[in-house]
């Protein structure tokens, strides 16, 4: 895949945050620095003049923040003293950094440890281990990220696929005996102890989608002992997509935690429309106790596998394959984005193969399966991935107004969805500043504080004393998106700064080196 990395010239840098120290540094070594037996002082920067939401929701102060080492230690105190470095952010937007709740980051984050997908829209943290996927043991994963930090926090969630696989192997098209469910439980509990946020299941793809809903409750029920979270690709995001939100309701409540929806859609024609009903249906269960919440990504169309609109798995069939086309993405909205038995057809979409091939659409769907699956087969290894458009307008503005609705990228630090690289600022852009679907305090709110409280973070997601200094500065007058399907790496526009644990690491267009990011286990 390649890379398609631009590197981007930003525009109107005349409003640019500049980094000004007010006077010279203090000199330790002087005779009034602290005493020698003493720690010298944790440097100090004032954030002057900004326009700052605090991720509450409530609305912008112009404040000054101060941060000490890697903490917020005072918001709307004393402006700049001698030896402080002042980033003086007038007509800037102050706000905690952005969590993204549903991140595929994990894959490629030793290789591209500045993670600028994340950090150029303003992201901080990134939560893992998604769809039921996680890196094994998370023990190591944590250790070796921990050896070799990234720019961005990490956390994780514990795989119910990677748990299926480590105890089914290939014999995995059946429900779980009783003794394998106890398997998967006892390395569940060892992911919990080593951090895991808690339990994330993809039970729309192999294996999980084999599982039977009460093998994923007993394993829910492990990381509600250890105070984890449930997390899911729900079982369907289409054709029984009204069941899949029914057994996502009964988890939590059997298994008594909290549990959300992930890249929440309606991903069907015929679901169109009924945006209220879904989100009647989660305010009745969080009425009757059950904690449920959901995150999105801003776009009207997913990037997955072929094979996923397939839940019978059964790809010869021309009459799933006609619905597949007719109801969840029309051949034109379903573009090939990687092909491995014809790299040629990569940028694609299947009425452009079609038309190639002097086949129908149909036919073509069921041909590019058989090929792809062939391949799999030989090599081991997924050989495909489509974007498809199965979304609407109206569905995803009132969706994103739900008050439990947290904001997340679905994405990959390169992959070929613009979402990896885009969605906050589009949705600072498009839905907040040109639709009007949110206010900004809300939609910051949705994207920090909400999404801390939905992973369980105490210590992130607002801008307060004695939390983490996680920040984001932005122009909200320019503040969007460039990353589109054909050029997905493209960096947003007006984004300036961005802080991890008190250090830049995404300045002005680019990633400053710096990796200052940890690994976030689960407060026990
Ligand atoms: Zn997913």
């Amino acid at each position: 895949m390649s890379t398609n990395r631009r590197n981007l010239v930003l525009r109107g840098l005349l409003l640019m945050a500049a980094l000004v120290p007010a006077a010279p540094a203090r000199d330790y070594a002087s005779p009034t620095a602290p005493a020698a037996a003493e720690a010298p002082a944790a440097p100090v920067t004032v954030i002057v003049h900004a326009s700052v939401l605090d991720g509450t929701g409530s609305p912008a102060r112009r404040t000054n923040v101060r941060i000490s080492g890697d903490l917020i230690v005072d918001v709307g105190g004393a402006g700049p003293a001698a030896g402080e470095t002042v980033v003086d952010a007038d007509g800037l937007t102050l706000a905690p950094g952005f969590i993204d709740t549903h991140s595929h980051g994990s894959d490629q984050i030793f290789e591209i440890p500045d993670a600028t997908a994340a950090t150029s829209q303003g992201i901080t943290t990134i939560v893992v281990g998604q769809d039921g996927g996680s890196s094994y043991p998370l023990r190591r994963f944590f250790n070796r990220l921990e050896r070799r930090p990234a720019a961005v926090n990490v956390a994780s969630y514990a795989g119910h696929g990677t748990l299926r696989d480590r105890v089914m192997g290939d014999d995995f098209r059946r429900p779980a005996t009783q003794d394998e469910i106890e398997e998967m439980q006892r390395l569940l509990g060892k992911e919990m102890a080593a951090g895991a946020v808690g339990l994330s299941s993809g039970l729309e793809y192999d294996p999980g989608i084999y599982s039977a809903p009460e093998e994923v409750v007993e394993l829910a029920k492990t990381a509600a002992s250890f105070g984890g979270r449930y997390i899911s690709h729900i079982r369907s995001e289409d054709r029984y997509f009204w069941k899949a939100i029914d057994e996502i309701i009964e988890i939590g409540r059997q298994a008594k935690l909290p549990v959300q929806i992930s890249h929440t859609k309606l991903a069907m024609r015929s679901w169109w429309g009924q945006a209220d009903k879904l989100l009647a249906r989660l305010d009745k269960a969080r009425a009757s106790g059950v904690d449920i919440t959901a995150d999105m990504y801003p776009y009207l169309y997913w990037e997955s596998t072929l094979t996923v609109l397939f839940p019978g798995r059964d790809f010869e069939n021309r009459a799933e394959a006609s619905l597949v086309l007719k109801e969840i993405a029309a051949p034109e909205g379903l573009l090939l984005t990687e092909f491995g038995p014809e790299p040629s057809y990569a940028g694609k979409t299947v009425a452009e193969i079609a038309r190639l091939r002097r086949s129908d659409p149909v036919t073509t769907l069921i041909d590019l399966i058989r090929m792809s699956e062939a391949m799999r087969k030989e090599t081991g290894e997924s050989v495909e991935s489509v974007i498809g458009t199965s979304m609407q307008e109206p569905d995803v503005e009132r969706l994103m107004t739900w008050r439990e609705m947290n904001f997340c990228t679905d994405g990959y630090l390169e992959g070929p969805h613009p979402r990896g690289f885009g969605s906050y600022p589009r949705i600072l852009g498009h839905y907040v500043r040109e639709r009007g679907v949110l206010k900004l305090p809300q939609a910051v709110h949705q994207a920090s504080a909400l999404a801390a409280a939905h992973m369980g973070f105490t210590d992130r997601g607002q801008i307060r004393p004695g939390l983490h200094a996680d920040l984001v500065l932005f122009d909200p007058r320019i503040v969007r998106d460039r990353a589109t399907p054909t050029h997905p790496h493209a960096v947003s526009d007006g984004i300036r700064s961005v802080w991890v644990n008190g250090v830049v690491v995404y300045r002005d267009g680019k990633s400053t080196g710096e990796r200052p990011g940890r690994v976030l286990r689960r407060a026990s």
